[in-house]
């Protein structure tokens, strides 16, 4: 599948899925606006073929409207900024739900809304444009334990998707979301080391995976080339588990 001519806006570029999202679609020809909100881990990306970096923190309503504002209208929006809180509910302060939909939820509203006029023009052109937002298999799929705020905000990514798909289903813009099983990034890394007994939380992180593995990243690309590329063009309003079995 071909993403010569199609421009793509990536959030969370700086490291794990979204690195490896905006390399890989640079790879198939797209021009991705790689963006994060950590500049020295989007210098990493500078000088790649097909990859322009942006500093934007998605949880910043005025930089999203400035951003639109400038960017041409875009064909894809890759929404994979998210935030995980540990803890049951008894451990989720207001402070900690806000936070949690601030940057899991009421971002990829924000971008949406500011993109989503410009893909709707670009669709009239081309027939086709895709948003895909990542949710997880921690989310309306799944309960995990200590992952309240994660769980009802990946379940709420959902719902929003659902929705926008709904809306602008007769546009030409479908919107879908990926929900990844276990994935080592460096998030996970940080979080295996943040464990009161960092090798055993590492066991059973990949205790939950069937697979006997954790994901690499490699292993989500393709489904997020398929679910912003053309090959998926009668697909929408999806949520769609890359999780190597865990719900089955
Ligand atoms: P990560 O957490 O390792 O990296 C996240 C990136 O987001 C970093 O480059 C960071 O600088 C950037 N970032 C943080 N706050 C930001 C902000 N306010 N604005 C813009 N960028 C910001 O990445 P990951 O583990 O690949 O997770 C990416 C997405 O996948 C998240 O939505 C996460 O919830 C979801 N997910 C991950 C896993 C997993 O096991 N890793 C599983 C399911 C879903």
């Amino acid at each position: 599948m071909t993403f010569a001519g199609k421009t793509i806006l990536m959030t969370a570029c700086g490291q794990g899925i979204g690195r490896a999202s905006s390399l890989a679609a640079a790879a198939q020809g797209a021009r991705v606006i790689a963006t994060d909100i950590n500049q020295a881990a989007l210098d990493s990306l500078a000088g790649t073929e097909g990859i322009e970096t942006r500093l934007l923190d998605v949880t910043d309503a005025a930089a999203i409207t400035a951003l639109a504002a400038e960017l041409p209208d875009l064909d894809g929006l890759f929404n994979c900024a998210g935030f995980v809180h540990h803890g049951t509910i008894l451990d989720v302060s207001d402070e900690d739900w806000a936070f949690s939909n601030e940057i899991n939820v009421t971002s990829m509203v924000r971008t949406c809304r500011a993109f989503l006029p410009g893909m709707l023009r670009r669709a009239e052109t081309t027939g086709t444009a895709a948003i895909l937002n990542v949710a997880s298999m921690a989310s309306s799929v799944k309960g995990f334990p200590n992952r309240t705020a994660y769980g009802a905000t990946k379940a709420a990514v959902i719902g929003l998707t659902k929705a926008i798909a709904a809306d602008f289903v007769t546009k030409g813009v479908r919107c879908n979301a990926l929900c990844p099983g276990t994935v080592d990034t460096p998030s996970l890394r940080g979080r295996i080391a943040a464990a009161a007994n960092p090798e055993q939380a590492e066991k059973d992180f990949i205790a939950r995976q069937p697979m006997g593995r954790l994901a690499t990243v490699d292993d989500m690309t393709p489904t997020v080339l398929h679910l912003l590329g053309d090959g998926s063009r009668f697909v929408t309003g999806q949520a769609i588990l890359v999780d190597g079995g865990v719900t089955i």
